[in-house]
């Protein structure tokens, strides 16, 4: 073309916007840059491919645009890196909770024990889930776990499956369909999640029927309610608010005595399923499983991510006949769990037959056995570690067991307060979130506070250079 429009000085300098467009690297070009290399260490070659095309495309845009100059091979890849991880949402991702809250539910519940992580990569492979190393043959599915409820709770009977909203679905539907499950009117919950009670027993195929009042509910509105379609009687924990006041429940012996007496179970929706007494490290008594089934409960069903401090699990104890029929039913194999969890909730069932062992291991428990002089040397640890502009304050916060446990306890803590000269608190808290790994906290009063409860120690340090990578 050019020898047909005029002499050199036009090619070389008349026309920069053709020579910039000219000048655009091309795809093949850019995937031998190591920036590019990077992206293919990490994302399928057809993807990144698009994605530098599309970045090229959009450069040549900007420059036809007059939107600024010619751009380098560098700054089109990077541009390409950051159309792909826009472009899907981020996956799963390491999260430091400086929330303090121990169970957040957002934040995936119980962090596991190193022992829970180790049977996880053991089982990861082939493992023995249902056969029998002695004979070679066919066996039950973890036999383990349920021997291991049984020791821990005293109950005869156990099954393990996918969480505790599962686990009310099997018991109801195995021990009430086509007939009437009493609840008292002060226990129809909302756990969360949109788990509501009434709704379970529905879905279990059978009939509400509701005793009591809001506030009190005695052993007689039970008695009284009792027809010949009546196949149980519903006790759940309400978990995530606590009644104060005027009121009045019926204890579970006088409720299991009723039951016994008119040929009903006592089933029991205990939820956050503390295996340990809480009360030996200061924090206000949770009942357990073995409370329930010493009491005389039937069936009592909790969850394996609160307080046991192990993966989402849905856990049953009861008494072999209670048992038996969910043990046949068929929504069991559709709600059971798959064996990575399974070796996770064995470990954990196991450090929790000694309490010093389970307090010591178990990161749920470890965290709320903490002292307050852990908790202000860690938060002292992580102020020393930072520098301007950040300024750290250490100040008093308030942590929380979380995950509907322990709902009235407020546990006094200590969080170390950021500010940035020149940066809303929500700003940083979001550069915070978003950074790798993310550091999650909270903001009031105008800080960015990251409570200590629920870090470990070896998060300090990381903690610190998320924080100083992220706000300077
Ligand atoms: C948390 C809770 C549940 C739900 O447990 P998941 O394991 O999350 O399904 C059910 N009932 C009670 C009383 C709870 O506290």
């Amino acid at each position: 073309m050019h020898g047909m429009h005029g002499g050199p000085e036009q090619e070389d300098s008349g026309d920069p916007l053709a020579s910039a467009l000219r000048a655009l690297p091309q795809v093949q070009r850019l995937l031998e840059t190591p920036e590019a290399a990077a992206l293919l260490a990490r994302l399928p070659r057809p993807a990144v491919v698009d994605a530098l095309r599309a970045a090229v495309d959009a450069a040549r845009a900007d420059l036809q645009a007059g939107i600024g100059g010619p751009p380098s091979p560098a700054s089109i890849v990077a541009r390409a890196a950051q159309m792909l991880d826009s472009a899907d949402p981020p996956g799963l991702r390491r999260v430091l909770n400086a929330t303090g809250i121990v169970l957040h539910t957002n934040l995936g519940r119980a962090p596991l024990a190193a022992e829970a992580l180790q049977a996880i990569a053991e089982a990861s492979g082939y493992a023995n889930l249902e056969y029998v190393l002695e004979t070679g043959t066919r066996g039950p599915r973890a036999p383990a776990i349920e021997a291991l409820l049984c020791r821990l709770t005293g109950a005869q009977a156990a099954l393990a499956m996918n969480n505790c909203a599962a686990a009310m679905l099997l018991a109801l539907s195995a021990l009430a369909a086509g007939g009437e499950v009493l609840v008292s009117r002060g226990e129809l919950i909302e756990i969360g999640g949109g788990f509501r009670i009434p709704d379970v027993i529905q879905q279990g195929g059978a009939r509400l029927v509701e005793v009591g009042t809001t506030n009190k509910t005695r052993l007689g509105d039970y008695a009284a309610a009792v027809t010949p379609a009546t196949r149980v009687i519903l006790k759940v924990h309400p978990s995530n608010y606590r009644m104060v006041g005027f009121t009045a429940e019926a204890d579970l012996p006088s409720l299991a005595a009723l039951a016994r007496e008119r040929g009903l179970l006592l089933v029991q929706d205990l939820g956050s399923g503390a295996m340990q007494d809480l009360r030996s490290v200061g924090r206000p008594h949770e009942p357990t499983p073995a409370d329930s089934i010493a009491a005389g409960a039937d069936v009592v069903a909790f969850s394996g991510d609160k307080l046991l401090g192990g993966p989402q699990a849905g856990l049953l104890v009861g008494s072999e006949a209670a048992i038996a029929p969910m043990r046949r039913h068929p929504l069991l194999r559709a709600l059971r769990l798959d064996k990575l969890s399974l070796a996770a909730l064995e470990a954990t069932l196991r450090l929790h037959q000694d309490p010093a062992r389970a307090f010591a291991r178990v990161p749920a428990l470890h965290m709320l056995a903490q002292s307050d002089a852990t908790l202000h040397a860690r938060a002292q640890r992580l102020a020393d570690r930072l520098r301007p502009p950040v300024t750290a304050d250490i100040v008093a916060s308030t942590a929380y067991a979380g995950g509907g446990t322990l709902p009235a306890s407020d546990i006094p803590s200590v969080a170390v307060a950021l500010t940035v000269p020149g940066a809303s608190a929500d700003d940083l808290a979001r550069r915070l979130r978003l950074h790798r790994p993310a550091v999650v906290g909270r903001v009031g009063g105008g800080r960015v506070l990251l409570d200590v409860f629920t870090l470990d120690d070896a998060d300090v340090p990381v903690v610190a250079d998320a924080v100083l990578a992220a706000l300077t």
